[in-house]
């Protein structure tokens, strides 16, 4: 069979053969099922690389109960967003309270009833799926679908804390649209639109490697992030790009500074000598690409850090 299992996955934590055995029955129609009956055999499941998007947890196991092994998975950045729903007789469910405070979403209790089970589970990970849609959003430029600039921070935050970690360079383009005022008003601001929809794609097409990201930072002005790029490498894309963006040739009579639409950037770049912080990578981009600016526009400055 050749087709591809897009079936949800949803693994079972039991100590008690009998009872995986049971809710197997139930799911394994409609989902990929994984079974554990020890706690660090469900941690490494729910840690591997394919995890399951949803798990069922019993409460009472000799080696950890279900609350101490619900808040692992939930303390751990890779597996804090799988839902938990806690398997439970009826005798337990005074407890209740504290598997919710464990991070858990639902209780499901036995002796069960399959429709219902399977019902549950369905809703449960039906909601982590519009969660996740929204949140995906949230992190998206609207008019361009590029990253926003909150997910810049995200990203800026992670990569150079990866970096540092790695002892790898980062570095960062900061680019800014010359007289983009000057652009709507001569073509309007619907044409400022489009022209900004343009750039973010012809700059996003031109990211090659797969940690490479861009992000509109603010009006008329992106950010290229781009881990594992020295001076020389950042440099030498910051060119292409200009190149690029000359290349469209999309009119500006109203410019100065060419007939068509250009840019002005700063790059800088975080070595494995120094730590900066976020805020220190952007200021100095910023101050180079003020430099940028004042010096006639349409042009690449280096920023430098502390
Ligand atoms: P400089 O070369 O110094 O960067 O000049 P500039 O005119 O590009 O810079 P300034 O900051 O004075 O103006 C930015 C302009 O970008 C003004 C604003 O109307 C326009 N702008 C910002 N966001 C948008 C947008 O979403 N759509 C459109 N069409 N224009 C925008
Ligand atoms: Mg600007
Ligand atoms: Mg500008």
């Amino acid at each position: 069979m050749t087709e591809r299992d897009d079936r949800p996955r949803i693994l079972i934590v039991d100590d008690t053969k009998e009872n995986i055995d049971l809710l197997m029955e139930v799911f394994r129609d409609e989902f990929r099922v994984s079974a554990a009956t020890k706690p660090e055999r469900a941690l490494k499941l729910a840690h591997a690389e394919s995890p399951p998007d949803i798990i069922l947890l019993d409460i009472l196991m000799p080696e950890m109960d279900g609350y101490e092994l619900c808040a692992l998975l939930k303390k751990s950045e890779a597996t804090r967003s799988i839902p938990v729903v806690f398997v439970t007789a009826v005798s337990e469910v005074m407890d209740s309270t504290r598997g919710f405070a464990a991070g858990a979403v639902d209780y499901i209790t036995k002796p069960f009833h399959p429709p219902m089970v399977k019902a549950r589970v369905k809703l449960h990970l039906d909601l982590k799926h519009k969660y996740e849609l929204l949140e995906s959003y949230a992190f998206v430029d609207a008019l361009t679908e590029v990253g926003n600039r909150r997910r810049f921070d995200q990203m800026l935050e992670s990569e150079l804390n990866r970096a540092q970690r790695s002892g790898r360079p980062l570095s960062l383009i900061y680019l800014d649209v010359d007289h983009f005022k000057q652009f709507n008003d001569t073509y309007g601001h619907g044409a400022g639109d489009d022209c900004l929809r343009r750039l973010a794609t012809t700059l996003s097409g031109m990211l090659q490697r797969s940690g490479d990201f861009i992000a509109r930072y603010g009006g008329e002005e992106f950010m290229v992030l781009l881990p594992y790029t020295d001076e020389e490498q950042v440099w030498h894309l910051a060119e292409e790009l200009s190149r690029v963006v000359d290349a469209l040739a999309i009119p500006h009579v109203a410019s100065g500074v060419a007939d068509w639409v250009t840019l002005s950037m700063g790059v800088v770049t975080a070595g494995t000598d120094i730590h900066p912080s976020p805020r220190d990578l952007v200021e100095a981009a910023d101050r180079a690409l003020y430099a940028a600016k004042h010096a006639g526009r349409h042009r690449i400055e280096r920023g430098f850090l502390g």
